[in-house]
């Protein structure tokens, strides 16, 4: 643990002796979207604009998962551990227990989404997900469009009910989002400084989740110096470790930075996982990196 950055010492009891930043898997072009399946002890993370899915199996190495993957970015499990992804081919979907893809959502009153980037599932069954622009920006990431909706919103799903609503239209480009452990809380980055380099955002915002179905009293939780905040994860004491420009900051539920492990490339995202929940899996631009804490994550993926 040589090079990782200890700006507080209670950062020093989250780190083990040799838990050194290991190189999983080079070859992506956009690393994004960890998601972690105990069940089988692997990873399955997305290569945004390689328009493909990988797998990690711990021994076994890396393969394809799924290509083409219609630009697939963030990804997470529901309570019944299907896989739900995020598209930029401009929607949300859901892979059955049966292999079939279903369509979650792909418009909002007749508009197409932009490019959906993040998704969180709550504990009943609520699909969160963050809208910017990013994959139809250009023809990289996905295909050029001009937006539909005009804007970049936060959105929460039912899939029983079948409703799609609105929960956040401040946003300049919402891209992360994780709830606290007891889901009063929901931290949602802002990356908007990508568009705006002179005043656009660059932090984690944190609500209140008010009848488990709405955001209020919005504070910036953490501005992350030099870089954005893109996909995080917490841990089961509910510190957040996210993705920070050339590395992994990890803030306490007050907002205290405690440390920090650099990584050589871009950090898009990361995950927990492995048996015990204590391996954080980095996604990095053309790779995959692992390091093993003194931390479990929760278990929510
Ligand atoms: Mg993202």
């Amino acid at each position: 643990m040589a090079d990782i950055e200890i700006f507080d010492k209670r950062f020093r009891n989250y780190l083990l002796p040799n838990g050194w930043l290991k190189k999983l898997y080079t070859g992506t072009s956009w690393a994004e979207g960890p998601c972690y399946f105990a069940d089988g002890d692997f990873l399955v993370w997305s290569d945004v604009a390689g328009n493909r899915m990988m797998r990690y199996v711990e021994g076994l190495g890396v393969q394809v998962f799924r290509h083409p993957s219609n630009y697939s970015n963030g990804n997470t499990r529901d309570r019944e551990g299907r896989l739900v992804t995020c598209e930029h081919g401009r929607r949300v979907t859901r892979t059955e227990h049966d292999g079939s893809i279903t369509v979650l959502a792909d418009e909002y009153q007749g508009k197409k989404l932009n490019s959906p980037n993040d998704v969180v599932v709550k504990s009943d069954g609520t699909v969160w997900f963050t809208d910017p622009t990013y994959g139809i920006d250009s023809d990289y990431e996905g295909d050029k469009a001009e937006s539909e909706l005009g804007g970049s919103f936060v959105f929460r799903l039912d899939p029983q009910a079948g409703t799609l609503e609105i929960v956040a239209d401040d946003f300049l480009k919402p891209n992360g989002l994780a709830f606290s452990p007891d889901e009063s809380l929901l931290y949602i980055s802002d990356t908007g400084i990508s568009h705006d380099p002179e005043n656009g955002p660059h932090h984690i915002r944190v609500f209140d989740v008010v009848e488990g179905r709405k955001l209020a009293k919005p504070k910036v939780f953490a501005e992350v110096a030099d870089a954005v905040a893109d996909g995080f994860r917490l841990d089961t004491d509910g510190n957040i470790w996210t993705s920070a420009g050339h590395g992994v900051n990890c803030y306490t539920p007050a907002g205290d930075l405690l440390g920090r492990i650099p990584v050589p490339e871009l950090v898009s995202n990361v995950v927990f996982g492995a048996p015990k929940r204590n391996r954080l899996f980095i996604t990095a631009t053309t790779s995959l990196y692992a390091i093993y804490l003194n931390r479990k994550g929760l278990q929510r993926p």
